[in-house]
């Protein structure tokens, strides 16, 4: 490690090492600084892992449906060790990846934690070192901030320091699949567990304090999301009030119902999923005086803070929990970065200071359920739209319309896609699915909604059929026909 660099990054997430690679890349030379392991959380412990367990779920799941459609397994059975040597083999060769990555780019990488010192000055405690060693301090021209998010543990009685209650990082590595689990919080990450879990063979029971699941999703396809997992009880506008322990046992958790009632469930596990909280405290932020909040560190369009030379991007800043977006904010913060120290600011930026011309924009940032079946959308669910104002023409289409998802699912299968357009306009506002494939599909959305395109622009494209998701286009045609 050098004494001096252009840019120090704190943290090597998504959001990290994709500044890292890209200010690499232009020829800045840049320290990334990893206290634990490079890829952050969306690799080691969220979404990569993840998605590896639910793909082997899906296996077995299939494999146990095939007889339907005229596949016959004898015995199916699956092995939760060889699923784990999976996810972790997966995980350990795309951070081999990201090394290289860094490698090529010239990024040097440092297994250290940073604290700013300074604007300019940050010091790096390198992992592994003796306790007391003197950290060593580094001088830079920009900091850029990555420290993520971390699981949030309510203070609900019996939640903390209970073996039987895990967070979603605990209950990554589990070494049998509970009979009883429960799930606190119908968020993204607990619906997904739900169903891994549930599709592996556990009773699943979920906990959600709101009126649905997955808050953020149109409020006609949460249901139709929850309808497809029949096999998972919801227990929705229900609030945990308490867990009782008992190591070894079941432990009981209780929460009254929207009704006022006290009721509980019995569980040999429980998951925490009630959220995550931007990791805002312990690298200087103080110190320097950064403008935050418990929801994160404030950045403007640009992910400059309100102080000169540091920038902010990925979770920390609480605006989206996604590693798309984190990626995103990492490009454009390092184009912003790039344009400062181009223009031989040494000081790092100053308000109104011409910067990078990316700006990040939020208005088209697609999110996905991985669970099985899987839900996706992107941009204004109908309820949003019309609280902003906008008279909404919706066209809403079930899956089994498309021949590819009935061969594939069955005609009694749950899934349906929603498109929601300005009646005004004809401009396409949001777009939400739940179904096969939606994750993979959504990203088509984020397009028109980022090129601003209309009704009469979608029917004139073409998608190929037999897909489940050209029903994005007969929705439009629907809609297309009312006006
Ligand atoms: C179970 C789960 C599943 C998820 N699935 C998805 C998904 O499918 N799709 C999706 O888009 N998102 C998903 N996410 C969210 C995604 O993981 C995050 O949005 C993403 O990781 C954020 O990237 P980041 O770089 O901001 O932070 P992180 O990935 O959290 O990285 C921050 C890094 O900073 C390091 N760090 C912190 N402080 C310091 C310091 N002082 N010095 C040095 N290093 C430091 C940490 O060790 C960490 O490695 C999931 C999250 C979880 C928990």
């Amino acid at each position: 490690m050098d004494s001096t660099y252009d840019i120090v990054i704190i943290g090597g997430g998504p959001a990290g090492y994709r500044a890292a690679e890209t200010l690499g890349n232009l020829g800045r030379k840049v320290l990334l600084a990893e206290g634990g392991l490079l890829g952050g959380t969306c690799l080691n412990v969220g979404c990569v892992p993840t998605k590896t367990l639910l793909n082997s779920a899906k296996h077995y799941v299939h494999a146990l449906e095939g007889e339907r459609f005229g596949v016959k397994a004898e015995s199916v059975t699956f092995d939760l060790g060889k699923m784990m040597a999976w996810k972790r083999e997966v995980v350990d060769k795309l951070r081999a990846g990201i090394a290289a990555e860094m490698k090529h780019a010239k990024v040097e990488v440092v297994a250290g934690v940073a604290t700013i010192e300074a604007p300019g000055r940050v010091s790096i405690a390198l992992v592994g070192s003796p306790s007391g060693a003197a950290a060593q301090t580094i001088e830079c021209r920009a900091i850029l901030a990555c420290t993520g998010s971390s699981p949030l543990i309510p203070p609900i009685p019996g939640l903390r320091d209970n073996p039987l209650v895990l967070d979603s990082t605990g209950i990554l590595e589990v070494t049998a699949i509970p009979k009883r689990l429960c799930v606190i919080g119908g968020g993204v990450i607990g619906v997904e567990f739900a169903s891994l879990f549930s599709s592996l063979g556990s009773q699943v029971t979920v906990v959600e304090m709101m009126d649905e699941i997955v808050p953020f999703m149109d409020a006609e396809l949460a249901p139709v999301l929850r309808r497809a997992m029949p096999a998972i009880k919801w227990k929705l506008g229900c609030k945990v009030t308490s867990v009782d322990k008992g190591p070894g046992e079941a432990a009981t958790l209780r929460y009254a119902t929207k009704e006022g009632s006290s009721e509980s469930v019995e569980a040999d596990l429980i998951l925490a999923a009630i959220g995550r909280r931007p990791n805002t405290e312990g690298w200087g932020a103080d110190t320097i005086g950064l403008d935050r909040s418990p929801k994160g560190v404030a950045a403007d369009a640009r992910m400059r803070t309100n102080v000169p030379g540091v920038w902010a991007a990925g979770d920390l800043v609480g605006k989206s929990q996604l590693a798309h977006s984190a990626y995103r904010m990492a490009e454009v913060a390092a184009a912003d970065i790039d344009a400062v120290l181009g223009a031989g600011d040494g000081a790092g930026h100053s308000h109104g200071q011409a910067g990078g011309a990316q700006l990040m924009r939020w208005d088209a940032i697609p999110w996905a359920v991985y669970s099985l079946p899987e839900a996706a959308g992107v941009g204004l669910t109908e309820k949003e739209a019309t609280s902003r104002g906008f008279a909404v023409t919706c066209a809403r289409i079930p899956l089994r319309a498309s021949g590819r998802f009935a061969a594939e699912n069955g005609f009694q299968a749950q899934g349906a896609v929603k498109l929601v357009s300005d009646a005004a306009t004809g401009r396409i506002l949001g777009l939400h699915g739940v179904g096969s494939y939606a994750s993979e599909a959504i990203w088509g959305g984020a397009a028109l909604i980022e090129q601003e395109m209309r009704i009469k622009d979608l029917v004139e494209l073409v998608l190929p059929h037999p897909t489940v998701w050209e029903l994005v286009r007969d929705a439009a045609r629907q809609i297309a026909s009312k006006s």
